[in-house]
């Protein structure tokens, strides 16, 4: 059975959004002394979808969310001919000759995020083709059911942030993260912001259950080195994406003073560069992002280098592809989950878009023994909303 086409679609949501509140969430931008918008690369409101099509017409479902309408343009001009013609469960094959053949450009970033929605989109094919879910393909069932945490409360007031855990908690989830909205410009009033709003969160959620705490970037190393003792009296989990992903050894000196444990990787792409931060104990909790690491193909390959050195993984996002390997993995103990919203930030668009993924339940989400390849759908219901590049 060969592969026959490969389509893709940039999805742009043109409905109702929540505007974003003041400093909801640090990033990389703010170092620039120019900001502008300042949450603008932190707010995306485009997805890619990737259709891979058999002979038969058996349709692999993929996507991406990192700069649809770029990762588009590499897969109809460069990944798609070189996927046409082969047979999907030579996946291994076909993931190198993408890797290899675009090596010198696509590596990391935009190729690789193409990389990786096509790998999915194989990987859902197979599944499809077999008549099994992926995760019986990937290792089976290492879980009862997937514990998951809340992935929201944005800075904001300390009064909305309390209310949000409130509910959250009514909701039955027993770990939580939220996101720090000061940073090194802010100096120590914002540093002070900062805890407070750690404090008040700790306050509704108690100590028994798990308080997980973001960056997305946007801080520095020297800003973090000063935090970390005055975020360990809240005990939390982790301490994500302190500084730009480029930074390894910053990330490494940060997981090395013990303080609290530092996780990341969600901006990092391949097996190599996720085994970088797993040799130079750069992170506690690894957190790749599969529809931006490579796909599965990459992902299973990084979970066997992150189990032999005893590292938590944790894929970042919610997702079908994401839960898959956390069920098929016994070194993947939770998922992130991102609460079905109104769109805000962007990270919301997977649930107009696709139809299937799971909602947690008690803090918990199933995946369907019976049902083939990921389990989503590309969803009708909310056409209405987005404008469609072909
Ligand atoms: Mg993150």
């Amino acid at each position: 059975m060969k592969i026959k086409s490969v389509r893709t679609r940039v999805w742009t949501w043109k409905g109702p959004t929540v505007p974003p509140q003041g400093n909801f969430c640090t990033n990389a931008s703010d170092a620039l002394w120019m900001k502008g918008d300042a949450m603008s690369s932190f707010r995306f409101h485009q997805w890619l979808t990737c259709e891979v099509e058999t002979e038969d017409g058996t349709i692999g479902i993929g996507n991406a969310a990192l700069a649809p309408s770029v990762v588009k343009k590499a897969i109809d001009d460069w990944y798609a001919p070189l996927v046409i013609g082969e047979d999907p469960f030579d996946y291994a094959y076909i993931w190198e000759k993408m890797y290899r053949r675009s090596h010198a450009w696509g590596r990391k970033g935009v190729g690789m995020t193409a990389i990786s929605a096509i790998d999915i989109a194989i990987w859902d094919l197979m599944g499809k083709l077999v008549g099994k879910p992926v995760f019986k393909l990937l290792g089976g069932r290492t879980k009862e059911k997937i514990p998951v945490y809340y992935s929201k409360l944005y800075a904001g007031s300390i009064e909305a942030m309390q209310k949000e855990a409130e509910e959250a908690m009514k909701g039955g989830y027993k770990a939580f993260k939220s996101r720090f909205g000061f940073g090194p410009k802010d100096g120590m009033p914002g540093m002070r912001e900062n805890l407070k709003r750690v404090e008040a969160v700790r306050e509704v959620i108690g100590y028994d259950n798990d308080l997980m705490l973001e960056c997305y970037m946007g801080w520095n190393l020297d800003y973090a080195k000063r935090m970390l003792p005055k975020l360990a009296p809240y005990e939390p989990r982790w301490l994500e994406e302190p500084v730009i992903a480029d930074d390894v050894a910053g990330y490494a000196e940060l997981n090395a003073m013990n303080i609290v444990p530092i996780s990341g990787g969600e901006h990092e792409f391949s097996v190599i560069g996720c085994a970088e931060l797993i040799n130079r104990k750069a992170v506690s909790i690894l957190q790749y992002d599969t529809n931006r690491v490579g796909g599965i193909t990459a992902a299973q390959k990084i979970n066997a280098i992150a189990e032999a050195a005893q590292i938590p993984v944790i894929p970042h996002a919610g997702q079908m592809h994401n839960y898959h390997l956390t069920m098929a993995n016994t070194n993947c103990p939770i998922s992130e989950y991102f609460p079905v919203f109104d769109v805000e930030v962007g990270n919301e668009l997977f649930y107009y878009i696709f139809e299937g993924d799971p909602e947690a339940v008690d803090g918990y989400l199933q995946l369907d023994d019976d049902l083939p390849g990921l389990g989503i759908t590309i969803s009708d219901k909310h056409l209405q909303h987005f404008d469609i590049t072909e």
